[in-house]
């Protein structure tokens, strides 16, 4: 009889780093792999499934706008209860820390189900920083029973939290997998990321900054901060910053209060996962407070400036790749114009490097899953 794995997932981010997962495992023998959506991004959930052909088996559709985290996190929690009792899995697959992996894991354990947690031991060691992923993702490891490290040091922090040694395995980062996946599909078909040749046209020539910001922590005065510094930096004529905007009406808000319309600085819809791999590919400089950027950037050798106080992803400062800058405007605006202005600097971050992964993770992950589920 074949074992039953359903991988559960929510967010834009958590498609993007699972749909490699979900490839590898239905091509496993001796498993049905069944795929269940909470939706708790609906639109940028939506655009991952499209480009990577996936149809989930459940979709929840949990989403509702402005809706506290207690009521996300419970509802999330009955509606995964249910599909579990529908499905009765084997095992269980939560990426990262969202809302939906805590819930999910969460669920599966008050079945006494196997849970494997992708992308596990990433820590910040605060609690509100950033939150409130940080606990989203403790709650998750003592649940656990596999848990794919993307690094050794990932791997080393769930040691230090006693976490059973023989449960942790490294595998690299999924991000690393997706995100050459889709390079390579943009190589055999470049009308994927056409939308972007705009764009390319109008800014040529100029030096482009890659700017994305959504999160919980910054919003308020950090957003405000970081409008004033996109602002500034748009101030030089030979820079263009080019800004996918997350829909948070937090993120917008803040941005229209501050930039207005400006001829260099491309305010556009999020894009879709190869338009933005090919934004990246275009930028010189990377300005984001997002986790999976911090995994991508130093992968296509692109300067990454992290607008937070801490990250639980270490290996892209120590790799010389990415620069905490936090959300002070001056910080931002000197690191942005030093890179800009010094090219000593710049070449010294602008090196490729892959501390996490080698895009052969989710292999990996397939392969001990397969082990474990059928025994
Ligand atoms: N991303 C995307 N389109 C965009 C901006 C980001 O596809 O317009 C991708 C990006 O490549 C990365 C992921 O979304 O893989 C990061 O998601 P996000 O920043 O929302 O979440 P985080 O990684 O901070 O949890």
């Amino acid at each position: 009889m074949t074992k039953r794995v359903l991988v559960i997932f929510g967010t834009r981010p958590e498609a993007i780093k699972l749909f490699p997962v979900v490839r590898a495992l239905a091509v496993r023998p001796g498993l049905t792999v069944r795929t269940c959506v909470t939706a708790q991004h609906r639109g940028l959930l939506d655009q991952v499934l499209a480009i990577a052909d996936l149809v989930p088996d459940i979709d929840l559709d949990l989403m509702e706008p402005g809706q506290s985290l207690d009521r996300l996190t419970a509802r999330l929690l009955v509606g995964l209860g249910e599909v579990m009792d529908a499905e009765r899995p084997d095992l269980v697959v939560v990426q990262g820390d969202t809302a939906t992996a805590m819930a999910g894991a969460l669920a599966a354990y008050y079945r006494r189900v196997t849970v494997a947690h992708v992308e596990a031991g990433l820590r910040s060691g605060d609690i509100y920083h950033p939150w409130p992923e940080e606990v989203n993702r403790r709650i998750v490891a003592p649940i656990a029973e596999l848990h794919f490290a993307p690094t050794e040091t990932a791997a080393a922090a769930l040691r230090r939290e006693n976490i059973d040694p023989a449960t942790i395995h490294v595998t690299g980062n999924t991000v690393i997998d997706a995100l050459l996946w889709t390079q390579g599909r943009i190589a055999a078909d470049p009308a994927l990321a056409g939308g972007l040749d705009g764009i390319a046209a109008r800014f040529a020539g100029q030096r482009l900054v890659l700017v994305t910001t959504h999160r919980r922590e910054n919003f308020g005065e950090g957003m405000a901060a970081i409008a004033r510094a996109i602002g500034r930096i748009a101030d030089r004529p030979d820079v263009a910053v080019v800004f996918p905007m997350h829909p948070n009406p937090e993120v917008v808000r803040a941005m229209d209060a501050v930039l207005g319309t400006r001829a260099n600085v491309a305010r556009i819809a999020p894009l879709d996962y190869p338009h933005f791999v090919r934004a990246l590919a275009l930028c010189d400089i990377v300005l984001t407070d997002s986790g999976g950027v911090q995994e991508e950037a130093p992968a296509l050798g692109k300067p990454v400036l992290v607008m937070r106080e801490t990250t639980e992803r270490p290996e892209g400062v120590a790799a010389g790749t990415a620069r905490l800058v936090g959300t002070d405007e001056d910080r931002i605006v000197s690191e942005i114009f030093t890179l800009l202005g010094d090219s000593d600097a710049y070449a010294a971050m602008a090196r490729a490097h892959n501390p996490f992964g080698d895009g052969q993770a989710a292999a990996r992950i397939a392969e001990i899953v397969a082990h474990v589920a059928t025994g």
